[in-house]
């Protein structure tokens, strides 16, 4: 299938928006960018537009896909009901990076929730993705514009390289602005439960509605360990191996001098480090990657994806990643590494 692709630069963005709809109101694929990262866009009441996602991707259909809206009275239509707390939400968030689930509508298809009886919904803030939302009559079903198992796109490049030759249509709408995908949060059961880390945290979400659970798939610890719950997530995507560069990758724990001095002692010349910019002169020998300032993990959650990408085209046979804070967006940046290293989680000292 030949690709069409078309910059923000070059067409104004109403125009790009008329030739998105277009692709998705025939049934086709487009992939536009959002704040978080790349989408791969599809008509979201259509089975078949769903089966081209899974199929384009490579993605498994048993893990559902978000729906994305451009208007919040889109919403209603999805859902069962919309309870109190998930209105809150969406006065706060929406549009944004937060995504919620509700007990789904007939409306929704079954191959597009992957067979549950909810379904995700988000509505972006990013000016491409919203315009383009707005220029068609349904919701828009939009995974990650990867291919299943590798890091998410960040930039219309990797979305080139993941599903050129496999998509209708790819908007360039130049670097994301965030880096890492939304937020879930479950409303569809009596207690609210986050499914998966991302750019609004916890303790935002705490802040509107109350004690939110987290549930056990997600937690680094359970990760780390192999816990039997990781393999029973409740966002079924978490099960997968993801954004996974193409050789192993270890992440190094421990204070920072202990953590440079161990990668130092590891790392041969065929050797990837995913480190800092205050950290870059005292390794010697290796490939070196930046996430940016250690003072500042929205530029390393910026960075993470296209970071584990710059490795696949490196002749390394090794990556070493230097462990990150775990607070807020270190928490959702943790949690993206950790997954990309199988949970391969080493103390300096004992590596
Ligand atoms: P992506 O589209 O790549 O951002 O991945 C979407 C994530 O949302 C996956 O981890 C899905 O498993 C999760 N997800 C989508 N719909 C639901 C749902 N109805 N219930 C739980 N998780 C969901
Ligand atoms: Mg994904």
């Amino acid at each position: 299938m030949k690709t069409e692709v078309l910059s923000v630069r070059e067409i104004p963005v109403r125009e790009i928006a008329e030739k998105a709809a277009a692709v998705l109101s025939s049934g086709g694929l487009s992939a536009f960018p959002t704040e978080t990262v790349y989408g791969l866009g599809g008509n979201g009441l259509s089975g078949d537009s769903a089966e081209k996602i899974y199929a384009a991707k490579g993605r498994p259909s048993d893990n559902p896909l978000i729906l994305h809206i451009g208007y919040k009275k889109q919403l209603r239509p999805l859902v069962k009901k919309i309870p109190g707390k998930a209105k809150k939400l969406m006065k706060t968030f929406w549009p944004g990076p937060l995504t919620i689930i509700f007990e789904k509508s007939d409306i929704v298809p079954d191959r597009t929730s992957g067979g549950l009886p909810t379904v995700a919904v988000r509505m972006p803030s990013h000016p491409v993705a919203k315009a383009i939302l707005r220029a068609v009559p349904f919701p828009v079903a939009a995974p990650s514009a990867n291919l299943s198992g590798r890091p998410s796109t960040t930039k219309a490049s990797h979305v080139i390289e993941d599903l050129g030759g496999r998509v209708e249509q790819i908007i360039d709408g130049g670097d994301v602005p965030i880096g890492v995908e939304s937020t879930i949060i479950d409303l569809s059961g009596p207690e609210p439960v986050l499914l998966r880390y991302g750019y609004i945290t916890l303790g935002e979400i705490e802040d509107v509605i109350g004690p939110v659970t987290v549930d056990p798939a997600i937690r680094a610890e359970n990760i780390v360990s192999h816990a039997v719950s990781v393999e029973h997530p409740k966002a079924p995507g978490m099960k997968y191996r993801h954004y996974a560069p193409k050789m192993p990758l270890f992440i190094v724990s421990g204070q920072e001098d202990d953590i440079i001095s161990a990668i130092r002692r590891k790392a041969s010349k065929k050797a990837g480090i995913l480190t800092f910019d205050e950290h870059m002169d005292r390794f010697p020998e290796g490939f070196k990657v930046s996430l940016g300032s250690i003072e500042n993990p929205e530029e390393a959650a910026h960075r993470l994806f296209d970071s584990l990408r710059q490795f696949d085209s490196l002749p390394v046979d090794i990556i070493y990643a230097e462990d990150m804070s775990a607070h807020d967006i270190g928490g959702a940046i943790m949690n993206r590494l950790l997954k990309a290293a199988g949970g391969n989680l080493i103390r300096a000292d004992k590596l």
